[in-house]
């Protein structure tokens, strides 16, 4: 390998961060990760992810995770539901386990990933507030408000998520709000607390949607279910709507929202552990892209934010990892030149993402739609057709 290796910061250790971590990592090449938060476990990480063959899973396998991933995903737990309001089932495929999209816990797969990597590549507690470029064209972060500033970089890709601090460097863009707000809460031991509201979510993800508003309820790992109160309303109508310092007054407000729906959603809403947040959902435009400037870019949210309703967003961030990842290395190990590996890379990314971005901007749309209901009928009924297509063999 070239004895002029880049110094490579990464800001992010979410699921794109820490697989680009692990891919330089396996390659020889030193590598500090940036993460805001404290710790592996600082704050609850969010749902269930499920990872697609050609995005997650062939991440991973780039990465040389997928035996690893094994240990951790949940093949069991890919079943759907679709009600409607007063509890009718309009679709039922309880059995989803070959449907070759696993799930799995988000804090088992950041452990799983950082459990690859050597233990002091990430700096915890380290909240970047942007970058600034040097004289000789390398780049260092800005921490703590600008109140500090870490060493030089010749690179640093930016997986930061939604809110990233360095897209505005590369981006005028700022985030669409997509006109959906998610109200999150979460079930806890349900299968010896709340057996009725197990069978009702079964072992996967259910919905109900209807008089403009929707809930969503998933099971992830430990017997939790984590689910979604769904409204098309402005931006900052939850923090209006519902009384967040008051646990028992939000349940009440939810009961409210859904009272047309059939007492086993309310049973749901009353299953709830307490625990509210407010999620306006943002994307980026569809074909988000930069000019490219030599030492820095994005990968993931960062760099094309969708809505959640697309099911590719952590998919996506990890296949541009294992991308940049496999692209990068390559070309040091020719001693190529990495700023012509980097470019090329995001020039790949912004087509790459285009389908996904704009299938995920669709579904939004057409979420509490007034034909929303036959819309996520049609779209479970041509997952199951793909998913019953016999695999082809070759003679
Ligand atoms: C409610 C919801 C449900 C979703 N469901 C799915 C799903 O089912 N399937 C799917 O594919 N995708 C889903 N997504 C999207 C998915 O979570 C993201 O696309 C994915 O996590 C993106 O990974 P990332 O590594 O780019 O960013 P992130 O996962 O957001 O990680 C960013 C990391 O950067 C850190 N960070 C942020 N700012 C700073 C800073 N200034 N300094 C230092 N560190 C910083 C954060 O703490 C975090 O650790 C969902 C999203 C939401 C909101």
């Amino acid at each position: 390998m070239s004895s002029h290796l880049p110094r490579i910061a990464i800001v992010g250790a979410g699921p794109g961060g820490l697989l680009l971590a692990r891919m330089l990592h396996r390659a020889g090449l030193a590598v500090t990760v940036f993460e805001r938060e404290a710790g592996a476990l600082a704050r609850l990480q969010g749902g269930t992810l499920d990872l697609h063959d050609g995005g997650g899973l062939r991440a991973l396998g780039e990465a040389g995770l997928l035996q690893a991933f094994a240990h951790i995903a949940r093949p069991e737990d890919q079943g759907n539901k679709l009600y409607n309001r007063h509890g009718d089932l309009l679709f039922d495929e309880e059995d989803g386990a070959d449907g070759g999209r696993p799930e799995v816990d988000r804090s088992a797969l950041r452990q799983m990933l950082l459990d690859s990597i050597p233990a002091d590549t990430v700096r915890w507690g380290q909240a970047v507030s942007g970058a600034e470029p040097l004289d000789d064209g390398r780049w260092r972060l800005l921490l703590d408000e600008g109140r500090g500033a870490s060493e030089a970089f010749d690179l640093i890709v930016g997986a930061d998520g939604a809110g990233s601090k360095l897209r505005p460097l590369l981006s005028p863009y700022p985030l669409q709000y997509s006109g959906l707000t998610l109200l999150e809460f979460g079930i806890d031991d349900v299968d010896a607390q709340h057996p009725e509201v197990a069978t009702l979510v079964g072992r996967g993800k259910m919905m109900v949607q209807g008089e403009g508003r929707a809930l969503i309820a998933q099971r992830n790992g430990h017997a939790h279910i984590r689910a979604y109160a769904v409204f098309r309303v402005p931006a900052d109508w939850a923090l209006r709507r519902f009384d967040l310092y008051s646990p028992e007054r939000v349940q009440a407000q939810l009961l409210e929202e859904f009272a047309g729906f059939a007492p086993a959603f309310h049973a749901l809403l009353q299953a709830s552990n307490g625990f509210y947040v407010p999620r306006p959902i943002h994307a980026l435009p569809v074909g988000h892209r930069w000019p490219h400037r030599r030492g820095l870019t994005l990968i993931g949210d960062a760099a094309h934010l969708m809505s959640p309703f697309g099911g590719e967003g952590v998919n996506a961030a990890m296949l541009d990892a294992a991308i940049l990842g496999r692209d990068l290395t390559h070309t040091l190990t020719a001693a190529g030149d990495w700023d012509a590996a980097v470019t090329l890379a995001e020039g790949a990314m912004f087509e790459r993402v285009i389908e996904a971005a704009a299938g995920s901007a669709d579904a939004a749309a057409e979420q509490l739609s007034h034909d929303g209901e036959a819309f996520a009928l049609e779209h479970l009924m041509q997952h199951q057709a793909q998913r019953l297509q016999p695999t082809p063999t070759h003679a």
